[in-house]
């Protein structure tokens, strides 16, 4: 069975999408648009918050949303939830990390829910019943909050036994996206490593043994300014599945850091240092150098995703919180692992062929702002030309043809126009221009002019357009006769 986790990634959608009818949505940048509650994107349900509160702009496609499944970067180093004191000391918390999850918006809710997951993890990726351990919410008197009883039931009746269901408070099961914002119970899904007898005990006890997998939030309310807690108009259902916690479950590893998402980098951090990592779950490490390999792993897939989403390290607000990243994973590098100054950017490339059945959506945002941009500059300069354009026409005599070159110099110098691109404009015309003449001004005029470009977005554009052809001529394809679905296990 092929378990990658680009396989284990669209399996996930798939089964949604196919057997559900989800929407498939790209994930969001991990910058959060106009929600300064937040630093970073910290999960898949951020870019749905409008919905949740039911202020979604009835003319936006948002609002149309019933049922979506993704698969959202996250980041996790500050604000609610902040894993970075964790990163590197376990196997398991990362600061960069892929939420798999799917929602319904006032559609189906709790038994639905719970259903569909079950399915999935069980038959799908065939994960042993026995091996799964689920909380639900155990209520809390001061908020006034009741157990989640009608969960509990669900779970019995579909037949998870009683002592692999355990009640939890508000700090495990109540999950709340920041100081405000939408909330409500959960109920969790966590996944026993070892087979253990006593592995009901160590559900939420930071074991590296027993390790929270996914988690279904019954959305109901909207923890406001003032801490109360309001209805929501509707029901809603949010989950988020770690990527990476999944594929380490399903590659049969009992450390993130041992799936094909991360063993490559490691490897290319032993190539850059000569040395080995030992890692696994976290023995004996002296001196820190199993750490300091999954610090720096970690934390260069951060600051890649980062800053193809334009957040680039800087001195306050999520720009900060990146510049401690970068800081960390410097002096990791270079006084732990003893690497030579530029081997952190060096591993960049592996991070981007790591992610590239998906990588597109990295930057695609960041594509689409600087195509946008670009346009909306050129925009105007093209209206101006065109103005150019006409008043030379009407000034030309009636059987001349040629455009005067320095008109045509000057909508290139001081408009921006390419030049092929007035040749084209002056034809549509049944004009011409000396090309000659303008190539030799072009020619001399290039020695002073320096190429504006984005050598970060470049780079990464280069690499995930070359090797998404790849993937897709790899993809199975897909005939009306075929079975559902055209991912296999
Ligand atoms: P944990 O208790 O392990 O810190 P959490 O309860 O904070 O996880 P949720 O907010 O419930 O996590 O997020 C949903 C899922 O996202 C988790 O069940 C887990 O699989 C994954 N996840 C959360 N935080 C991280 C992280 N820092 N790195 C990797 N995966 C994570
Ligand atoms: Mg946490
Ligand atoms: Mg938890
Ligand atoms: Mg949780």
């Amino acid at each position: 069975t092929d378990f990658s986790s680009n396989r284990v990634r669209r399996t996930f959608t798939g089964f949604f999408h196919e057997l559900y009818q989800h929407m498939i949505v790209p994930s969001s940048p991990v910058r959060p648009r106009g929600d300064p509650s937040l630093l970073f994107v910290n999960a898949g349900m951020n870019q749905f918050k409008p919905i949740f509160l039911g202020a979604a702009d009835p003319r936006s496609e948002m609002a149309t949303y019933r049922r979506v499944v993704n698969s959202q970067k996250c980041v996790r180093a500050g604000g609610k939830h902040n894993d970075l004191e964790d990163v590197g000391r376990d196997v398991y918390h990362h600061t960069f990390f892929e939420m798999l999850g799917n929602w319904s918006f006032g559609d189906y809710f709790k038994e639905e829910a719970c259903i569909m997951a079950w399915r999935l993890l069980t038959e799908e990726y065939r994960i042993p019943p026995e091996r799964l351990y689920v909380s639900y919410f155990a209520g809390d008197a001061n908020s006034g909050l009741p157990a989640d009883e009608e969960t509990r039931h669900i779970w019995l009746s579909m037949g998870v036994p009683s002592d692999h269901l355990l009640p939890f408070g508000m700090r495990d099961n109540f999950w709340e996206m920041g100081e405000i914002g939408p909330c409500g119970p959960c109920t969790e899904i966590h996944y026993d490593h070892i087979g253990g007898r006593n592995a009901a005990s160590l559900v939420n006890a930071d074991s590296p043994d027993v390790v929270e997998i996914w988690n279904l939030v019954f959305m109901q309310y909207n923890r406001e300014a003032d801490h109360s807690l309001r209805l929501l108009p509707q029901f809603s259902v949010d989950t988020g599945m770690g990527l990476e916690r999944l594929v380490t479950v399903l590659q049969g590893q009992r450390s993130n850091y041992d799936t094909d998402l991360f063993t490559p980098l490691l490897s290319a951090i032993q190539q850059v240092r000569p040395g080995l990592y030992r890692g696994r779950t976290g023995e004996a490490d002296v001196g820190r150098v199993d750490m300091s390999y999954r610090v720096v792993a970690d934390h260069v897939r951060t600051l890649s995703v980062c800053i193809a989403d334009g957040v680039y390290p800087g001195m306050s607000g999520a720009e900060l919180v990146l510049r401690r990243i970068l800081r960390r994973a410097v002096r990791f590098s270079t006084e732990v692992l003893q690497a030579p100054e530029g081997a952190l950017a060096s591993l960049v490339p592996t991070v981007a062929h790591i992610l590239v059945s998906w990588a597109i959506y990295l930057i695609y945002f960041q594509i689409m702002d600087i195509i946008n941009e670009n346009e909306a500059q050129f925009l105007s300069s093209l209206k101006q030309g065109r103005r150019v354009i006409d008043r030379t026409l009407q000034r030309l005599e009636k059987n001349d043809t040629l455009f005067p070159v320095p008109v045509a110099w000057s909508l290139h110098r001081n408009l921006g126009f390419p030049l092929d691109l007035i040749g084209l404009m002056l034809e549509e015309q049944g004009l011409s221009v000396d090309q000659r003449a303008l190539d030799v001004l072009a020619i001399e005029n290039e020695k002073l002019r320096c190429p504006v470009q984005t050598s970060v977005g470049d780079t990464l554009v280069h690499l995930d357009l070359h090797s998404l052809a790849q993937l897709q001529s790899e993809e199975v394809p897909h005939t009306d006769d075929s079975p559902k679905y055209h991912y296999s296990l």
